[in-house]
């Protein structure tokens, strides 16, 4: 039996490449002094791993900003706008490979960056291969041979990892019209066979090939160019094996496909899919087969101990069908989205040690790995660190910490009623316009300003226990009380606090609910030099006490007009955290509906008349397969509903979404059923409301009319344009004036701007309508 690894952390236990990356951009470091870091962490991730023992250990796992960017450059997948700055000599190509993630704007160059999404259903993100029809590609880096020579130097003959050929025509993008993007692939190919070829010249035994698209809705075309590709690289190298890796979910109907491809391995995620597991031992040409199966037993996206005894049931299943020498234990995915090392968390105030105990970082992982493996072969039920490891699995089962009877009563409680606002929202509008007395066309913003320093240094200082916490109240205070003034002189007719006290929108709420614990040095790869610290969630979660009621209640007191509460909604802060495994994502989601609801009802209490409740992440949880849109949705938007529906008929409930395509989903964002929902709309041009029309979207709405992710301020006209666009599909009374999100990255000189000439925009309409 063989373990192994799919590919390990990049950025390095300190976040080393981070810190380097960004001096190397700022022109502080040298390339050599960049690549000295990078080699560094590679050689101590690979030491790592051989101390664990590993038997198969990846390389070119490991990339300077994105894996799959790292194959176009392979390739030589190079968009004709990065052309000039290709120029030969290797010295460059970094240049050219940061140009194409970042974009270049110097030396009266301004070349755009190319686009960059999420990773399967992960919240890495990937730069996007840009394709035209009949592209040519011919190899470009050298990367994966190099990284291998330098592994093989230090001892270790790894197993080389590569973005599979079909997984990386699937992930890009046709630049033009006319084709699809599948049929590049005998193009593609004989670069692939070049690659590998040469690292099986250079002494490579195996070579991962990952094919995550396995575990997508595929067409029957993009079956058969798996088939043929894998059929040719067999041809063309038949001495090399080759390990297919699926990961993030079931094979479901591609088993086939997967199991008749001509390969030596093929990897499976039984986290996310344990049903491929008995199918694939269930299936005669798989066990007639000479194959190996990877069976990822350890989970590669959270921060949980592995149950030793339930991955060794499946093992041992597995090794009865297929013996022992067939089997190899794996982690479920590559451990890029896991954090790094869990010993690193010394704080035991942060982490108690015994919810530590609970869980394992890629570091531990590996040790998982390792132990699974030798203990499969053996009669473990005596096994010491079998032993240890029930105990943790057993303490977490049952611990009072975890397990709150009130709170999972409360939840099995749950009335259809709750669900449910008082009066259908054509009644609430009503109610909600003599209540609420605002203008046609009405004018806010998304939530937070500009996080200036000083803001950030007053959180800090809190935290350090420099400041005291009156002194940081009062601080705060006066932020929120000149943004009030500053909003009332503009005209913005509902204010917002502005979201001073708060360092991110999920932490803050998870800082606040029981069932949340927080890491010192958890960080995952988000995307480039950038990584997200995710809270933890690992009991039942509870409210202890008003969360953001004070503050609200505050602003609303310090000002005529009306100022809306602001809250993250129970999608996204599930979404944007690690969760239990122990009880479905539904529950976990419908306990912080519960909690939210009760703060929407506190606000209310507290005077609070307009409630907004961020939810930019619902879309993002959309399933793999589209067979499970359904039932996510479903939940997802009940969820929201349990935490808005607890309020009168009067008091008016926005939510906001941003960072995604809504037009598959828009049915979902009805039936959300907020007042009001304001949306990123103006990179596309408000092209969105283009499915709001068709789909004649109920409520009222406010599309973004700029885009906030630029410090550019927009014209009074632009925004006028805009506006006229969205009265054409938007009936005027529901129709609100809004910025696409937050305002916290930008800096206050260009939000000022910004916001008076949407005012300004916002009167004009309102002048030339009502006239
Ligand atoms: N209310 C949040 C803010 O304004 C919303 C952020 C978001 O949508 N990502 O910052
Ligand atoms: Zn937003």
């Amino acid at each position: 039996m063989l373990s192994q690894n799919l590919g390990y952390p990049r950025v390095g236990s300190q976040r080393e490449l981070k810190k380097a990356c960004e001096q190397f951009w700022a022109g502080k470091i040298t390339r050599d002094e960049l690549q000295n870091v990078a080699r560094q962490i590679r050689h101590r991730n690979w030491e790592t791993q051989k101390n664990a023992g590993i038997d198969l250990i990846p390389s070119n796992d490991f990339s300077l900003y994105d894996h799959v960017l790292d194959s176009s450059l392979m390739v030589g997948a190079i968009p004709a706008r990065f052309h000039s700055l290709i120029d030969g000599k290797s010295n460059k190509e970094l240049e050219l490979y940061f140009a194409m993630a970042r974009g270049v704007q110097r030396d009266g160059l301004d070349i755009k960056a190319m686009e960059m999404t999420k990773w399967f259903d992960t919240n890495y993100h990937y730069i996007v291969p840009e394709f035209v029809k009949n592209q040519k590609f011919s190899r470009y880096s050298d990367k994966v041979a190099l990284e291998f020579e330098d592994a093989r130097q230090a001892g270790i003959i790894t197993k080389p990892v590569l973005v599979g050929p079909v997984t990386y025509l699937l992930s890009g993008k046709e630049k033009e019209e006319g084709f699809h993007r599948i049929e590049l692939l005998d193009n593609l190919l004989p670069v692939y066979i070049e690659v590998l070829k040469d690292l099986y010249a250079r002494g490579a035994q195996w070579v991962q090939l990952d094919e995550p698209c396995l575990v997508l809705d595929l067409t029957d075309r993009e079956k058969l160019a798996l088939q043929s590709a894998y059929a040719q690289i067999r041809e063309a190298i038949p001495g090399l094996k080759i390990l297919v890796a699926t990961y993030f979910g079931a094979l479901e109907d591609n088993l086939e496909t997967a199991v008749e491809m001509s390969i030596d391995a093929l990897h499976i995620d039984i986290t996310r899919g344990v049903e491929s597991l008995a199918a694939i031992l269930a299936n005669p040409g798989f066990v007639s087969s000479s194959k190996k199966l990877s069976v990822g037993v350890v989970d590669g996206r959270n921060i949980w101990k592995n149950d030793y005894k339930k991955s060794l049931d499946y093992l041992r299943e597995a090794i009865a069908v297929l013996g022992e020498k067939r089997v190899i234990v794996a982690p479920s995915s590559s451990l890029l989205h896991s954090p790094h090392d869990l010993d690193q968390e010394k704080n035991e105030n942060v982490l108690t040690p015994q919810i530590k105990n609970w869980m394992a970082f890629a570091k531990q992982k590996l040790g998982e790995v390792s132990t699974l493996k030798k203990l499969a072969i053996t009669n473990w039920t005596e096994d010491a660190t079998f032993k240890v490891n029930q105990e943790a699995i057993e303490s977490r089962r049952s611990s009072e910490l975890i397990h709150k009877p009130l709170v999972k009563k409360r939840v099995e409680g749950i009335k259809m009623s709750d669900f449910e606002r008082q009066a259908r929202f054509a009644e609430r509008q009503k109610l909600q316009l003599e209540k609420l007395k605002l203008p046609l066309f009405p004018s806010t913003t998304i939530g937070s300003f500009p996080q200036t320093d000083e803001v950030r240094q007053l959180r800090a200082n809190l935290k350090k226990g420099n400041l005291s916490v009156d002194e940081y109240e009062s601080r705060i205070k006066e932020e929120i009380v000149s943004s009030l003034r500053w909003q009332e002189e503009l005209g913005i007719d509902v204010l917002v606090h502005g979201e001073f006290e708060r360092n991110d929108m999920v932490e803050y709420f998870g800082e606040s609910l029981s069932g949340f614990v927080f890491t010192q040095n958890g960080w995952v790869q988000s995307y480039g030099s950038r990584c997200v610290k995710p809270p933890v969630i690992y009991g039942d979660v509870e409210r202890p006490e008003a969360m953001t009621v004070k503050w609200s209640a505050f602003a609303q007191a310090n000002s005529a007009k009306l100022v809306k509460g602001m809250l993250t909604g129970p999608v996204t802060i599930l979404q944007w955290s690690f969760v239990r495994d122990d009880q479905p994502r539904k529950d976990t989601t419908f306990q912080i509906g519960l909690a939210i609801r009760d703060e929407v009802i506190d606000l209310e209490k507290a005077g609070i008349k307009v409630i907004q409740i961020d939810e930019p992440a619902i879309r993002e949880g959309l399933p793999l397969r589209k067979s499970a849109w359904a039932d996510y949705l479903k939940w997802a938007v009940d969820a929201f509903r349990l935490s808005a529906a607890g309020v009168a008929d009067q008091t008016q409930i926005h939510t906001h979404m941003c960072y995604s395509e809504f037009n598959d989903i828009i049915g979902s964002i009805a039936a959300m059923d907020a007042d009001v929902i304001t949306i990123e709309t103006s990179r596309s041009q408000m092209e969105l409301l283009d499915a709001f029309a068709d789909f004649n979207y109920p409520n009222e709405i406010g599309p973004g009319v700029y885009d906030i992710h630029s410090p550019r301020v927009p014209t009074v006209e632009e925004i006028s344009q805009l506006l006229e666009k969205a009265l054409k599909v938007i009936p005027a009374m529901n129709l609100w004036v809004n910025p696409d999100c937050g305002l916290k990255t930008r800096k206050w000189p260009e939000t000022e701007a910004a916001l008076r000439n949407m005012i300004s925009a916002a009167k004009l309409l309102r002048e030339a309508v009502e006239a």
